[in-house]
């Protein structure tokens, strides 16, 4: 008898507007991990963007998904409504966080005097205290010097992977300087609280894993196995999201089937046999074809 592993996945959208097919195919992609391995799947609102949030479009993600036959398990959580748990974390993180007072233009400056090869990385300013006058604007995770901030960790698609925090992102912000909760430290607390076992998402989020490996270690939770799977670009070759004029595909009446499972699962090159009729028959052989290409 084969051996069924632990196994809670999650999908988990931000509300910032409709399901397009980029979000469809990172929710395919976890939904049918999560059924092949008989775990759960969860779904989790990233609603701490309060900006860039919109009206109702929480509520209209959850519909899709079930009119695409994705039924999730166990209540729906929003992060909006978790802030005292990234509170207790930043606070449990003591001494490895500090207040920082850059603004986002002597970030700039900084960062044109290192070259660009440093263009995403924070010079450090106010690791060891903040200039005299100045005020703490956002919080910092001091990552490690030297051997230390070489983090490695294996997915189960791209294989063995190695990012060096102190080169490639520097010390990086827990809670923004507009009092929004980073999306670094909200994950992680959430993947633990809910006790997340596999992440499968786009591999957009490839280079954020060693920032949560990294996060996940300082916290003492466990490290859950990552999948990352290619995000769908558009003509230009950037990653279809709602500012590259991705559309939503779910009108009310039409046809999901053929003009949404279909060519997300082709994406996900899951060969599948001709013939699919109905959305249940297709999560049926969709699973299988899942098993075999990602095993
Ligand atoms: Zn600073």
């Amino acid at each position: 008898m084969k051996q069924v592993i632990p196994y809670i996945g999650r999908f988990a959208p931000s509300p910032t507007g409709p399901l397009h097919m980029g979000s469809l195919v990172a929710a395919m992609a976890s939904y049918l991990d999560a059924r092949a391995h008989q775990g759960q799947w969860l779904v989790r609102i990233e609603d701490l963007d309060f900006d860039r949030n919109v009206a109702a479009a929480d509520q209209q993600i959850l519909a899709t998904l079930q009119r695409c036959g994705m039924q999730w398990d166990g209540e729906v959580c929003w992060q909006s409504q978790r802030q005292h748990y990234y509170q207790a974390a930043l606070e449990q993180l003591g001494t490895h966080v500090y207040p920082c007072a850059c603004s986002r233009k002597e970030i700039a400056d900084s960062r044109l005097r290192m070259g660009e090869a440093a263009s995403q990385i924070y010079p450090g300013t106010c690791r060891h205290g903040i200039a005299a006058g100045k005020t703490p604007r956002a919080w910092r995770l001091r990552v490690p010097d030297g051997a230390a901030s070489v983090f490695t960790w294996q997915d189960r698609l791209c294989g063995m992977q190695q990012q060096d925090l102190a080169k490639e992102t520097g010390d990086f912000v827990l809670k923004r300087a507009d009092g929004f909760w980073a999306y670094q430290l909200a994950v992680v607390v959430d993947d633990a609280a809910q006790g997340i076992t596999h992440i499968v998402r786009g591999a957009d989020l490839l280079d954020s894993t060693a920032r949560q490996w990294y996060l996940q270690q300082l916290l003492g939770v466990p490290h859950p196995v990552y999948l990352h799977v290619p995000v769908v670009n558009n003509p230009d070759g950037e990653k279809l999201s709602k500012q590259t004029g991705a559309l939503a595909f779910d009108r009310g009446d039409n046809d999901l089937l053929h003009e949404a499972l279909l060519p997300a699962a082709a994406y996900l090159g899951l060969s599948l046999p001709a013939g699919i009729a109905t959305i249940p028959e297709f999560w049926l052989s969709a699973i299988k074809a899942w098993q075999t290409r990602y095993p």
